[in-house]
């Protein structure tokens, strides 16, 4: 039996648009992200920045590289 720590959801797994979670985002090996709830895709690296922007605080402006 398996136990999955649902409580811990990085940004690099939630979707951007829909803020559905793909555990199989997580994988190094998924270079492109595609949400089957939306239909939002985006490659890796632009969804986790998405995810970090909207964890930030409101004041910060411009996406961080
Ligand atoms: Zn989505």
């Amino acid at each position: 039996m398996v136990i999955l720590p649902t409580r811990e959801i990085k940004p690099s797994q939630r979707c951007p648009k829909c803020g559905a979670v793909h555990k199989e985002w997580a994988e190094l090996s998924n270079r492109h992200h595609a949400c089957p709830d939306c239909g939002f895709e985006i490659p890796r690296d632009s969804g986790s920045a998405l995810g970090d922007v909207q964890c930030c605080d409101q004041s910060t402006t411009g996406v961080r590289n």
